[in-house]
């Protein structure tokens, strides 16, 4: 990938404008403004200020974006479902899927845990997912975006913070290695689901730019 260099516009504008303009890019994370000038495909476009990266066009990317997404929602649910663990001592054995393990807690007081557990898990990245695909599969298909399809993208990527499934997985491998002492633990289908859904997820982030989809949203609301 090679970086396209913007120039600083910053001097160029003397007043704030009233309407959004079309010809000038905002670092989201520093804020510099830049003209406007759309990299190639396979190029991207960084900010020269703090090298965030702010356009990344690529040939044919929503409907990767979008297979990406389908599977990650079946990954989810499969991860929510199967057996995720099986603990074997002293002859005695039990799995555990996460959803049972989420719900353990849900008669007592800790019923706000297990409530935000399961959302941080699976709840926010699930919405998350609904939602790009909601947004992406009509731009896809050279329709005009789905209704309120700008807000269900602003509040996905609002809850980009909030989706925790790989800090999840983070505690569990700590919390195998704890037990495995005491216990003989194997991993069952959902550990194997998961770990995939880990690394989709980080895949599915980094394909889709953010800019094209604005850019697309505000222009097809337009015409
Ligand atoms: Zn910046």
């Amino acid at each position: 990938m090679t970086a396209v260099s913007l120039s600083e516009a910053a001097s160029g504008v003397p007043t704030l404008p009233l309407k959004p303009r079309a010809d000038l890019i905002v670092c989201p994370r520093c804020d510099a403004v830049f003209a406007l000038k759309r990299p190639e495909n396979g190029q991207r476009a960084v900010c020269q200020r703090c090298a965030t990266v702010l356009i990344t066009p690529r040939r044919k990317a929503g409907l990767q974006i979008i297979a990406l997404s389908v599977a990650i929602v079946i990954l989810i649910l499969g991860a929510a479902f199967f057996p995720f663990l099986s603990v074997h001592a002293v002859g005695a054995s039990n799995s555990v899927s996460i959803i049972d393990a989420a719900l353990a807690f849900s008669d007592g007081p800790l019923i706000l845990l297990s409530l935000a557990t399961a959302a941080l898990i699976f709840l926010i990245p699930l919405c998350r997912v609904l939602l790009s695909l909601y947004v992406l599969v009509p731009l896809v298909a050279d329709r005009p975006p789905a209704r309120h399809a700008a807000r269900a993208f602003r509040l996905a990527e609002t809850l980009r913070p909030w989706s925790m499934a790989e800090i999840f997985a983070i505690g569990c491998a700590v919390a195998v290695i704890k037990i495995s002492d005491l216990a003989d633990v194997t991993f069952g289908p959902a550990f194997w689901m998961f770990a995939a859904l880990v690394v989709l997820v980080v895949v599915q982030e980094n394909f889709i730019c953010r800019w094209s989809v604005w850019n697309a949203l505000s222009t097809r609301r337009k015409s």
